[in-house]
């Protein structure tokens, strides 16, 4: 029996011209926007200069917040809010790749929640938000058209998601603020994508639709291999990729994220292991360890691989070996990982600690 529900309800806009063309969106979401983003690649990709040119257009204010740190913590969330609240901002535009994205939907559930505290923001109840509008600069985590946020909670040495279902209103993805993403970014979030594709197509909570996106992210994916290989992009690399990263965030809007995701955030909290590669190097034993062959073996004929060792050298070769990680760190990692019940939900058998602890190990102790 097949029974699901498929809501995604981000409008996209995609293409060269996606944010310079954008006055009438920004003119129909609100009268002051705040505009989160990163403090250098937005003013050297053109993204800001395009926002504030289109919001200037559509005479609609705007006021700056340029100090998101990679992997946001939610302190500074809450400062961004107080500057947005002070200004009478009534939207928020996120610039950059999932750190900004991620926590422009942090600071819209403050500007409409100013009770809102640090551990309603990460636990809840859910709350609304006032409307986002999300600018995509990397091609990895597809927070343009998911409802999840990411925060770093330095109290617990961990990242959570948070628990509100605020997806952007619009997600604008122009190609060409990646152009010049250096080789190792471009790497690491692509590998990001791919992670989403995978873990959402093997996912408990997979269903027809996020299944369709899944196995044509892996078609696309496919196509650019060779261009991820060498190291060198054209605009139509640039493209695919972004496609790509959209295409695997709505995947797991339905779907979610299972084990890679869980067992790569340690990774990158206490080893700084950029979140994209800190998936990619569990990815090979995850599969390993993932029961049904036969989504496995379909999963990649669409990535034009024969064979999962094929993959696992694919991936080695994009993401090196860590050498960081010793066995103590991975009995640590495993004994949190035991208790993140819904990554492991969502994973469609039963895994244990030890279960968890041989995927580390065979992975990151070689
Ligand atoms: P990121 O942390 O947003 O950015 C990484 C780096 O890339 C930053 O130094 C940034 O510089 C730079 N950068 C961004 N765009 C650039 C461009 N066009 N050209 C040159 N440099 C550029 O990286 P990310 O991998 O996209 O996002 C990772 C975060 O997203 C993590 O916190 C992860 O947990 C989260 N995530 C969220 C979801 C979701 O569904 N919401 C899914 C997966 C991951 P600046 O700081 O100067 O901008
Ligand atoms: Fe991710």
């Amino acid at each position: 029996m097949m029974e699901f529900t498929y809501h995604m309800p981000t409008k996209v806009v995609f293409g060269k011209g996606a944010v310079r063309n954008a006055a009438a969106i920004f003119k129909e979401t609100g009268s002051k926007a705040i505009i989160v983003t990163g403090r250098h690649s937005s003013k050297i990709n053109g993204s800001l200069a395009d926002v504030v040119s289109a919001l200037d257009e559509a005479g609609v204010a705007h006021v700056l917040f340029d100090e998101v740190e990679e992997n946001p913590g939610v302190k500074t969330v809450q400062k961004a809010a107080e500057m947005a609240r002070e200004a009478y901002a009534d939207f928020v535009i996120g610039i950059g790749g999932g750190s900004p994205m991620d926590f422009a939907k942090g600071v819209a559930v403050l500007i409409e929640n100013s009770e809102c505290t640090y551990m309603d923001l990460i636990e809840g109840p859910p709350l609304s938000a006032a409307p986002v509008i999300a600018v995509a600069t990397t091609s990895g985590t597809g927070s343009e058209v998911t409802h999840y946020a990411i925060f770093t909670d330095y109290e617990e040495d961990t990242k959570k998601n948070y628990v509100h279902r605020i997806f952007p209103r619009y997600a604008l993805c122009d190609p060409s603020y990646t152009q010049f993403l250096s080789s190792e970014v471009t790497v690491n979030t692509a590998v990001d994508a791919l992670s989403h594709l995978v873990e959402g197509y093997m996912a408990t909570a997979a269903n027809p639709m996020s299944d369709m996106h899944a196995r044509n992210g892996f078609e696309i994916f496919e196509k650019c291999k060779r261009a991820l290989l060498e190291g060198e992009f054209s605009y139509e690399d640039r493209e695919n990729l972004m496609l790509c990263s959209t295409i695997a965030g709505m995947v797991i809007s339905q779907a979610g994220t299972s084990l890679p995701h869980g067992m790569g955030y340690p990774l990158t909290y206490f080893k700084g292991i950029a979140h994209g590669r800190a998936n990619g190097l569990v990815m090979r034993e995850y599969l390993e360890f993932c029961s049904d062959k036969s989504k496995l073996r379909g999963m990649l004929k669409l990535l034009g691989m024969s064979s999962l060792a094929e993959l696992g050298e694919f991936l080695d070769k994009l993401l090196g070996l860590e050498k960081n990680v010793n066995a103590e760190d991975i009995a640590r990692y495993s004994s949190d990982m035991i208790k993140n019940v819904a990554k492991l939900r969502n994973h469609p058998c039963p895994v244990s600690e030890e279960d968890i602890a041989g995927i580390y190990a065979k992975s990151l102790l070689r």
